[in-house]
């Protein structure tokens, strides 16, 4: 136990509809732990079941201090409207913006067995939504109005063709490096790995 493989956009499993959690047991509060652990090991927002190939429904996500583990959670009433940039920890490389409800109000059952009922806006609404349509098959880039790919970590495939915009050509320290940390990455600096 502990940190598992997310699955990538190859996988059909991503594709499928998550069950719901009828029984609480030791296997879906495991699993609700690993998906915790393995969302901090990847510095992602956001995790659900099926990222870790498991057809349930259970997802967690930490934007700010409050971590939310879910299981069955639902959105129950949405308002308003942001265009978010989003990426995702399944489909490596690629960014979008998704228009997703700028407020939210999400139920969902702690593994304690207790019901949260949670009002969200900004970045954390935009979680929710993101983890939610994982557990129905649905990734971000089905809905994104305009999809990029950023450079991954550790890629340097695309070092050779630097589309040299700003990239001043002297470099004193490598400015595609620098270049590359901003991908994925919103203005303020926040990840937006889902
Ligand atoms: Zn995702």
């Amino acid at each position: 136990m502990g940190i598992r493989n997310i699955v990538t956009n190859e996988d059909p499993i991503l594709r499928k509809k998550s069950r719901v959690v009828t029984e609480i047991n030791e296997r879906i509060k495991i699993l609700a732990e690993d998906l915790v652990e393995t969302m901090r090991e990847a510095d992602g927002l956001g995790l659900a079941a099926p990222q870790v190939g498991v057809l349930r429904r259970v997802a967690v996500v930490q934007v700010g201090e409050e971590l939310h583990v879910m299981i069955n959670p639902e959105v129950k009433e949405s308002e308003g409207e942001q265009l978010s940039d989003e990426g995702c920890l399944s489909v490596p490389g690629l960014a979008g913006r998704v228009y997703r409800p700028l407020k939210v109000r999400v139920s969902y059952t702690r593994p304690d067995g207790s019901v949260a009922e949670v009002e969200s806006e900004g970045l954390e609404a935009v979680a929710f939504c993101h983890e939610i349509d994982h557990l129905d098959g649905i990734l971000f880039t089905d809905k994104a109005e305009e999809i990029k790919s950023v450079h991954s970590e550790d890629s340097d495939e695309d070092s050779d063709k630097s589309s040299g915009e700003d990239a001043d050509e002297a470099g004193d320290k490598s400015v595609g490096e620098e270049d590359k940390l901003s991908d994925g990455v919103s203005e303020e600096g926040e990840r937006r790995e889902l």
